[in-house]
């Protein structure tokens, strides 16, 4: 039986993380656990209940929330006491705009450290021949030890253009900044990470770099 991998993919907004975890899971059956979606469900589901940033710790103390997971197909989609969040929810211009302040907050943070890290363990139960989790903080706090650690990066003109062209309205520049800045697990590339600039590669000869370095584990 093929050995299980862990993988830590980290980057800035629109450097192509979610392009090459669905390439990789999609190909080598790997269970993608995309992150960033739990801070937005989150943030999106404080946002309906009118909780403002300044309010989590409040919140977090007096409610007791189950966090549970709905694999579809390669992807471990999370839900909050029993809800699901859909790609507009999660994605709409609100959550954009606010999901780095209630990602800055460390009770948020601890709340969702041991759920991400038991996607490790639901991978294997659920027989993937791997996990992917994919966000900022993996290969520094979730997954130190992760058989292979990513850094994707890109020039932030490209990164706009790309998320223009998803559509989407997304400060992604003012993110990174917060992102980068916050006291609580910032996003930088974590020691021992292979970093990758994806302007300079397609999406496929990204995946080629990294099926390479995962074959040299073996
Ligand atoms: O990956 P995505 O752009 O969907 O992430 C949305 C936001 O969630 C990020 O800008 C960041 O504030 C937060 N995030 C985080 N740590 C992670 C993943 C995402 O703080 N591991």
């Amino acid at each position: 039986m093929k050995n299980f991998r862990s993988l830590a993919i980290d980057g800035g907004a629109g450097t192509g993380k979610s392009t090459l975890s669905n390439l990789l899971s999609e190909r080598n059956n790997y269970l993608y656990v995309e992150t960033g979606s739990h801070y937005r469900a989150f943030s999106w589901m404080l946002m309906e209940s009118e909780i403002e940033p300044e309010k989590v710790n409040e919140f977090i103390e007096s409610n007791s929330v189950s966090i549970l997971s709905k694999i579809i197909k390669n992807k471990s989609l999370i839900t909050i006491d029993q809800k699901s969040f859909s790609k507009e929810k999660l994605r709409s211009p609100k959550v954009n705009q606010n999901v780095s302040r209630y990602a800055a907050i460390p009770a948020l943070r601890k709340l969702l450290f041991d759920y991400q890290y038991s996607q490790v363990e639901l991978a294997k139960e659920s027989g993937f021949n791997g996990v992917i989790l994919e966000g900022r903080d993996i290969g520094t706090k979730i997954l130190p030890e992760a058989d292979l650690k990513i850094f994707l990066w890109a020039d932030a003109q490209i990164r706009v253009r790309r998320r223009s062209s998803d559509g989407e309205t997304d400060s992604i520049i003012s993110r990174d900044q917060m992102d980068m800045n916050r006291i609580e697990a910032p996003l930088v590339c974590a020691e021992g990470a292979i970093k990758i600039d994806t302007g300079q590669f397609s999406p496929d000869e990204v995946y080629e770099q990294v099926m390479r370095a995962l074959e040299l584990l073996r």
